[in-house]
């Protein structure tokens, strides 16, 4: 069956809190286990910068009640792709929290104009790329969660 990607950035209401991630990281992973999606979702400056994959239709009914989340505003599509493989097969969703850490403003800088994250000015491979060296780095086990 052909898998697909998709990215896309979005702005979390002010006084999002921590338990908000809690709870949308839970309820991701059971609905995304149950549907056959996997990915990740990074959080910073006050940015989602998520991934999804798995089959086309799977990843549209997913974005589609992702954006009605009133927790959210302004998404923007970075990159709707068929590949042949998963990046990020091990989760159903994981939830990175981006940190002033500067392994993680080196990764941020790499891929932007500043060390602000403004995932809304990459490109797909730009956002992709940004998604598996902090990925990485995780894996690591050198990231401040
Ligand atoms: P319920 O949990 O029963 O929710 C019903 C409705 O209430 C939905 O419209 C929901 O948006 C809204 N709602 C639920 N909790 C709250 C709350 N605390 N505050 C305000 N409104 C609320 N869901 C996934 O399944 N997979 C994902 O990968 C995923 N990623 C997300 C990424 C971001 C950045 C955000 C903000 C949300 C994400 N969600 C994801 C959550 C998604 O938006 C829906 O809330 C969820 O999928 C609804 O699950 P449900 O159909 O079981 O309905």
């Amino acid at each position: 069956m052909a898998l697909y990607r998709l990215i896309y950035v979005s702005q979390a209401i002010a006084g999002l809190e921590y338990r908000d991630l809690i709870e949308i990281l839970q309820k991701s992973e059971f609905n995304n286990r149950r549907a056959g999606v996997t990915g990740m979702l990074s959080f910073g400056d006050s940015m989602f910068l998520q991934v999804l994959e798995g089959s086309r239709r799977a990843i549209c009914e997913t974005y589609n009640r992702i954006l009605l989340d009133p927790r959210h505003t302004h998404a923007e599509l970075i990159d709707f792709s068929e590949i042949d493989h998963r990046d990020f097969a091990i989760w159903s969703m994981k939830v990175l929290q981006l940190s002033n850490q500067e392994e993680v403003r080196n990764i941020i800088l790499k891929y932007s104009h500043t060390e602000t994250f403004s995932p809304i000015s990459m490109t797909g491979l730009q956002s992709l790329n940004f998604l598996r060296e902090i990925t990485e780095l995780y894996h690591k086990g050198a990231m401040d969660q």
